[in-house]
């Protein structure tokens, strides 16, 4: 009884810790979450939908591994994209699946975070584009080692094992349709696989480090760090006209990766992010949103989080422990991505860090 118990958290655990590595995660938010949405130009990978004049949002729903969702600024003479895609191959789809809505060469990527869902696509691009990102960014790829460390290590650990179980599930689909669905699932997952091994992490060849401006004919495009948070060099696209954020996964329409999470001052990042005139937020997973205070419900989401872990640390829980008996479904309603108790277990291990370093 308890062997199999712990057998199931382990594949709880395992699908918990696939759904925050690599799936693109629009999907299931996609579906969960209703709400008006503007012309969409669908591609092989990618779809593109069309948020103001020029301005597109990415989602896929592809079985190849895309990474975080794009935000593609198109202007008289060329494009600024908002990250550059999980793998070169993610990268190469994106730029092929864009000639549907333009004819423009990219000029200017910036990575809004250092996470290779964000980042890994930078290595397709020539001298002649600019890759931008707070200096946190390149210092982060340049030196941090990042095909070793999380959150990138994780999710190259489960390629293999999301590899058999897909082979397994093949081999115990009697139906056909349904095995040829699983059958192009795998073929897109060792794809994906091949190009983590074969991965080069590129960092900005232009860094800031409080504001740059952009200016794209008569658009003005704004890099802002509004202060640590989701990691200590999150970047938000700010459009002042079009009155449109790009919040990156300093502010998803779920919950966000917190393995590099400086905790109190997310808090804190967020409420300058609430400060901001806007009428459309494009998070760099999730959906589309307008109301500030979805980004309120995250704040509290947050702190309840923070108040549930600092307890049972205190009662000389471990980190892993802890991670499985938190409680988040009282945010069900804002989130709908949670299913039931537990958070991911790096976010825990880093908020434990994070205590450790705060006392001090
Ligand atoms: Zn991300």
């Amino acid at each position: 009884m308890k062997a199999s118990m712990r057998k199931i958290e382990t594949i709880l655990a395992l699908v918990f810790l696939a759904a925050f590595s690599f799936q693109p995660l629009a999907r299931a938010q996609g579906m969960s979450v209703a709400r008006p949405s503007g012309p969409v130009v669908t591609g092989k990978v990618y779809a593109f939908e069309k948020i103001a004049e020029g301005v597109y949002y990415t989602t896929s729903e592809s079985p190849m591994a895309t990474g975080g969702n794009h935000t593609i600024i198109v202007g008289d003479q060329n494009v600024f994209l908002v990250d550059s895609g999980t793998t070169p191959a993610a990268g190469r789809a994106l730029l092929e699946d864009m000639k549907l809505i333009t004819d423009k060469p990219v000029r200017w990527v910036v990575n809004t975070h250092f996470h290779f869902d964000h980042t890994d696509g930078n290595s397709i691009f020539g001298p002649e584009v600019e890759i931008i990102g707070q200096e946190y960014v390149r210092h982060a790829i340049a030196d941090l080692d990042v095909l070793h460390r999380e959150p990138f290590k994780t999710a190259m650990a489960n390629m293999p094992i999301q590899v058999e179980a897909l082979k397994k599930q093949i081999a115990d689909e009697k139906d056909s349709a349904r095995r040829v669905n699983l059958e192009k699932q795998l073929a897109a997952k060792q794809a994906d696989w091949e190009e983590f091994k074969n991965l080069k992490p590129t960092p900005p060849n232009v860094t800031y480090s409080s504001k740059m401006t952009i200016f794209q004919g008569q658009r003005e495009i704004q890099l802002l760090f509004l202060g640590r948070g989701h990691t200590p060099g999150d970047t938000i696209v700010y459009l002042p006209k079009e009155r449109i954020v790009c919040s990156g996964d300093m502010m998803e329409t779920q919950p966000a990766y917190m393995g590099d999470a400086i905790f109190d001052e997310w808090l804190a990042t967020l409420d300058k992010l609430k400060e901001m005139d806007f009428a459309t937020m494009l998070p760099g997973h999730g959906v589309p949103f307008h109301e500030k205070s979805l980004i309120t419900a995250y704040q509290s989401y947050l702190k309840d989080l923070m108040a549930q872990v600092a307890a049972l640390r205190k009662q000389g829980v471990s980190a892993d422990d802890a991670a499985k008996r938190v409680d988040m479904t009282s945010h069900k309603s804002d989130f709908p991505q949670i299913q039931g108790p537990g958070a991911e277990v790096r976010g825990i291990r880093r908020m434990y860090e994070w205590m450790d370093e705060r006392s001090r």
